[in-house]
């Protein structure tokens, strides 16, 4: 059934093996498996322990990694001395959240590599279309926000009710902001408006009963709070008022749900740091304009180590690069992006990875957060296959290659400690107990 070529697996499937394929779930989103799977023998591989590659024997038996050798194993696959790391993940996206392409997004995601995703706002009605598209091991394990937690007109509201009146993530005219102002079509599924503590008691039985996998809250440049949310030709522009923080989180933790805060500014970060969120879905200065004050977006080593005392994860995200941005902006933004990278590096503080695009996975922004020269390549790849699936699935046994962990891993040509660059060169995808098949 399966013809292995110079490492690369072709799947001739049949139609009942598909079907049985994508049929099989998990009993606890990817945690147990419920089906009699093949138990495989990996041999030649060399193995990423954490520190460095060591050549050793692992079976998957059960869709489970071990080293004790099992009674019956039905294969054995040679892995021709390729090096096998855990999958990468994307702690930042708004992908998986509708119909219409999640086909192209789920075989995008799977051929990079990229396994675990946590989407940071999403329509909750796009995530249902697609539940039965994700958390499988032929597809990509999401973690879904659904509506974020945001203040009147504040920002989702531009990309939301952009997209469903103007087809488009926002307003490029008065008449459009206006309009956009008026519309509530994605109201309490793309967003929650929450303004005042009343209005937070009224709503929160609502945000709960969505069953949001963690909650996700809106920060923006919260030093002009008062400024921005009382202007009336902007949409988009400003988050909740930082004085609700506090209660939410609380009223979150009691739920047993994770906070994660969209930050921008050094404020913004302070506020979400005070409060106690579990995460910094940006780190500040992802964008400095040229006419922007660098300091507002610049962390403190004070900052820093109280971020990690907190254990407060940080994804960085870093959308300024590519051929948009003009250079020397995106000069100015990688000084911020390396000062406050050095800081949370330093303080040994969570990091994880993200994309914060649409349509794409986190593949180039990380090897462009590579290029920045602030981790070793031995970090990067920490970062972003151990401690980045962490924050998306933190009761997993995922992120290593280790006995009685999730049988997930990659197999690439080239060492991508010595050279970080191999980790496009993937040649072998396994996804809890299968192949992937990207056909
Ligand atoms: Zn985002």
């Amino acid at each position: 059934m399966k013809i292995f070529r110079n490492g690369l697996l072709i799947f001739c499937c049949s139609a009942a093996l598909l079907f049985c394929l994508h049929n099989f779930h998990f009993a606890a989103k990817g945690q147990t498996p419920v089906l009699q799977l093949k138990s495989f023998q990996f041999d030649n591989g060399q193995w990423f322990d954490g520190e460095k590659f060591k050549r050793q024997v692992f079976y998957s038996v059960g869709g489970i990694l071990t080293k004790r050798k099992p009674g019956k194993i039905d294969e054995i696959i040679d892995l021709k001395n390729g090096f096998v790391i855990p999958p990468f993940a994307d702690a930042h996206c708004h992908n998986f959240d509708g119909k219409w392409n999640i086909a192209e997004q789920t075989k995008k995601y799977l051929a990079d590599g990229i396994f675990y995703a946590k989407v940071q706002t999403n329509s909750r009605r796009g995530a249902l279309e697609v539940a039965a598209n994700v958390n499988t091991p032929a597809s990509v394990d999401v973690s879904y926000a659904h509506g974020a937690l945001t203040a009147s007109f504040g920002h989702g509201v531009e990309i939301y009710e952009g997209l469903a009146i103007l087809r488009k993530p926002g307003a490029s005219t008065p008449e459009e902001v206006q309009k956009i102002r008026a519309s509530k079509t994605r109201e309490n599924g793309a967003y929650y408006i929450i303004d005042t503590a009343a209005e937070l008691e009224l709503k929160w039985r609502k945000i709960l009963d969505g069953k949001p996998d963690f909650l996700k809250i809106y920060l923006l440049t919260t030093e002009e709070f008062e400024r921005r949310r009382d202007r009336t030709d902007t949409v988009g522009d400003r988050g909740l008022d930082p004085a609700l923080v506090p209660t939410i989180v609380k009223k979150a933790r009691a739920a047993g749900l994770r906070v994660s805060a969209h930050v921008d500014t050094v404020t913004d970060y302070r506020v979400a740091l005070a409060a106690g969120v579990d995460e910094m879905a940006h780190l500040p200065g992802y964008y400095v304009g040229l006419e922007d004050d660098a300091k507002k977006y610049q962390l403190t080593e004070k900052d820093a180590r109280e971020t990690s005392r907190r254990k407060i994860w940080v994804v960085p995200a870093p959308i300024a690069h590519g051929s948009w941005i003009k250079e020397d902006a995106r000069k100015k933004t990688d000084e911020v992006l390396k000062h406050n990278l050095s800081l949370l590096r330093a303080a040994k503080a969570r990091i994880a990875f993200g994309s914060d695009r649409y349509g794409s996975t986190p593949l180039d922004d990380v090897l462009y957060l590579s290029k920045l020269g602030v981790f070793s390549n031995l970090e990067m790849l920490k970062i972003w296959t151990e401690a980045t699936p962490q924050t998306i699935f933190p009761n997993r046994r995922i992120g290593r290659l280790r006995e009685g962990y999730e049988a997930s891993f990659l197999v690439t040509s080239g060492n991508p400690i010595e050279d970080f660059k191999q980790v496009k060169n993937i040649r072998m995808r396994f996804k809890q107990g299968h192949f992937v098949n990207l056909q």
